[in-house]
């Protein structure tokens, strides 16, 4: 693996752990987290809303649910304006049917509450839903990828405020993912290691480092895309979620918990997206999460470059998520 020390050069060009992308920290503009504090969310206009208990008629047909004490406590039902179809026809590969399913995943009943709210054990038993309701899709031959994602205020492209996660599937393996394999092949083959097994071990021992237990470690990316980047990665080398242990699912909700509980209480709770990486069939790619809050705007030299300017060194940023 290369070496990577961080100097505090004013712009510096960083590439990622394992893909050919890069990103530049563009430290010299100074921005800190706190610049990054956003005002109180303003009040809800009073719309009904979908997704809370008592509304349940509003949503298509539930596919499942979570109760506790008669109430339901996590509920899974196909998004109503879906982004995929389960309509069957032939096509090739410039022109198919985006043939899939498109579910949503209500975590929290409470309207106003978010995945930070939760306790510990939920949020362990949220991740758990996730993955049945990918495997669920992954049992149909034509699906060839499914991933779980949050957008978590309008800036991140939340259309609903009460909170949710989606999941798509696709009948092909999206790009990012399918270089995100090939680039792990590359990389075993020069190194002989897995680059996140690589990559979690070095940051748990530097600046970027948030927070590790015996199971997780959450870092800041060395080549952050955005400021206050964060990934949390298992340590084991496992694919999907349903590799995870109950110890290992509950370190990954204690993760969740850390990272989203900072940016609510630090940042007022920015908008994010967050979204997991399992592994495509037959490839070996290490799952891991990537939790994004919007707090830039890729506008034309991003576009046109696909390389980030990101104005927030990481290692300030870890030192922001780290726990007391
Ligand atoms: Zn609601
Ligand atoms: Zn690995
Ligand atoms: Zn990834």
């Amino acid at each position: 693996m290369p070496v990577i020390t961080f100097s505090p050069m004013e712009n510096e060009l960083r590439k990622d752990y394992f893909l050919d992308r890069r990103v530049i920290i563009a430290v010299g503009r100074g921005k800190r987290p706190s610049d990054f504090k956003r005002d109180p969310a303003p009040e809800e206009d009073g719309k009904t809303c979908f997704f809370c208990p008592g509304n349940e008629e509003m949503t298509p047909a539930e596919i499942s649910r979570v109760e506790e004490d008669g109430h339901w406590v996590i509920r899974v039902f196909p998004n109503k304006y879906p982004a995929v179809t389960t309509e069957e026809e032939e096509g090739s590969d410039e022109l198919m049917p985006a043939y899939g399913y498109h579910e949503i995943v209500v975590e929290n009943p409470a309207h106003s509450k978010s995945v930070s709210d939760l306790s510990i054990e939920r949020i362990s038993h949220v991740l758990s839903v996730y993955n049945e309701r990918v495997e669920h899709m992954l049992s149909d031959p034509r699906v060839r990828y499914a991933l779980v994602f949050k957008n978590h205020g309008r800036k991140a492209g939340a259309s609903l405020s009460h909170t949710h996660t989606q999941i798509i599937s696709t009948p092909v393996v999206p790009r990012l993912v399918k270089e995100e394999a090939e680039a792990v092949e590359r990389y075993k083959t020069l190194n002989g290691s897995c680059p996140l097994c690589d990559a979690w071990k070095k940051e748990v021992g530097g600046p970027r480092k948030v927070w590790e237990d015996y199971h997780m470690a959450v870092f800041t990316p060395y080549a952050s895309r955005s400021p206050m980047e964060a990934w949390i990665v298992p340590k084991r080398h496992v694919h999907d979620l349903g590799d995870l242990s109950d110890e290992e699912r509950h370190s990954m909700a204690s993760a969740f918990k850390l990272l989203l509980e900072k940016l609510r209480d630090g940042l007022n709770d920015p908008p994010y997206n967050l979204y997991f990486h399992v592994n495509p069939r037959g490839a070996d790619l290490h799952l891991h999460v990537e939790l994004l809050p919007r707090l830039s705007n890729w506008a034309g030299f991003e576009l046109g470059s696909e390389i980030i300017i990101n104005t927030m060194a990481p290692e300030d940023a870890a030192e922001f998520y780290r726990p007391e």
